[in-house]
């Protein structure tokens, strides 16, 4: 956050001279799920900014068949009000949509069809203000003076409020070992790019003579199967490492789930700063993973391809030779990531 003093002030909350009760930073779909339940609030009266042009979750990862990790009462409101205008039941009501969702029988939703609820949420608020980019924020008395220009227009703006609430998400990370050859915006030619950027890059990718996936979440691993899926159109050889000693799935036992219930979650912030960092150290499964049932495809789908090579190259030593060429096309590591290593793929 910087200081940002250009001349030309929009008509904001702040030049009318009013307070608002909340100014929230950042519109993904945290944000976005308060924007909902607070929008039909009469005596609340807050913003809600968001340096994006319009509302997209995760464009790089909205590959055609991915589905959500929750389910869909984890929608933006149902589970803290379910009659609310923005639940996804009344979404697929308004759209006609509502039998061909319960025929499906399926409680996670594509990450598409996710995307898209959100879209006509955001389109439906009344309170939220896209390209707008926070720079500066000051803590003045008791009201926080928030402080910002517009991407498309450069023009400054100011928003004064009582309470601020934090919905920035979090930033792409790339290892160390990709520093010499990545650059910090995505430009065709560079060799290493953030799961953020896959779609977008893709056909330069699958035009590469190698791929090497680095991490073993559900990103790196829907990567992956897609890459697999399509490795006999291309000429790549696909790998896969990670440091974790194995490709582990989300945990999704019922007794685990109950830790995401309002009554642990108000149980956890009553402890004491230093027990909730020891019981976060060991939540990990809760939210690092893979989905198991993308694990027992990725494991289908290597099977399929090992037995259509056989099929395909029964005796002959030419095509034996051949088909062990193509069985290093895929390698999986697990355990296998040092820094070393991850140099060395990347050079
Ligand atoms: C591919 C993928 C799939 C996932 N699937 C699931 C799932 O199925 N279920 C699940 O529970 N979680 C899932 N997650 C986890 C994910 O973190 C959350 O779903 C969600 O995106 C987090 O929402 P958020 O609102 O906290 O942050 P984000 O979605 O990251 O949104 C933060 C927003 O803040 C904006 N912002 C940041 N700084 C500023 C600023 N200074 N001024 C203005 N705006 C700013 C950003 O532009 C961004 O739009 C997934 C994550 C990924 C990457």
């Amino acid at each position: 956050m910087h200081d940002t003093s250009t001349p030309h002030v929009t008509d904001t909350a702040e030049t009318r001279n009013e307070v608002l009760d909340f100014v929230a930073i950042g519109i993904g779909p945290f944000n976005l799920s308060l924007a909902c339940l607070s929008e039909p609030l009469e005596d609340v009266n807050g913003v809600f900014l968001e340096r994006k042009a319009e509302f997209d979750w995760h464009p790089g990862m909205l590959l055609e068949d991915a589905s959500m990790q929750t389910p869909f009462m984890a929608d933006m409101v149902s589970l803290a009000d379910p009659t609310s205008h923005f639940s996804f039941l009344n979404y697929l009501k308004l759209h006609d949509k509502l039998y061909n969702f319960y025929i499906r029988e399926d409680f996670f939703l594509l990450r598409r069809e996710y995307n898209q609820y959100c879209q006509w949420a955001a389109r439906e608020l009344t309170s939220l203000r896209f390209d707008h980019d926070v720079q500066d924020i000051q803590h003045v008395g008791d009201i926080y003076v928030v402080r910002g220009i517009r991407p498309s227009t450069q023009e400054a703006f100011v928003y004064r409020a009582r309470k601020l609430v934090l919905g920035t998400g979090t930033q792409p990370y790339l290892p160390g070992a990709a520093d010499a050859v990545h650059s910090e915006v995505p430009v065709a030619g560079s060799r290493v790019c953030h799961n953020a950027h896959y779609l977008a890059r893709k056909d330069e990718l699958t035009s590469q003579p190698a791929i090497t996936i680095l991490g073993s979440g559900q990103s790196a691993a829907e990567i992956y199967l897609d890459l697999l899926r399509e490795i006999d159109q291309h000429a790549y050889q696909l790998n896969w490492i990670t440091r974790s000693p194995r490709f582990f799935p989300l945990e999704y036992g019922k007794l685990t789930l109950e830790m995401t219930s309002p009554d642990y979650i108000d149980y956890f912030h009553a402890l004491p700063r230093e027990q909730r960092n020891t019981l976060l150290a060991t939540q990990k499964g809760l939210y690092k993973g893979i989905n198991l049932e993308l694990i027992d495809e990725i494991y289908n789908t290597l099977y399929a391809k090992q037995l259509q090579r056989g099929a395909h190259h029964p005796d002959d030593q030419h095509r034996a030779d051949l088909a062990d060429s193509r069985e290093r096309r895929w390698r999986l590591q697990p355990g296998a990531l040092s820094a070393r290593t991850a140099a060395s793929l990347a050079s």
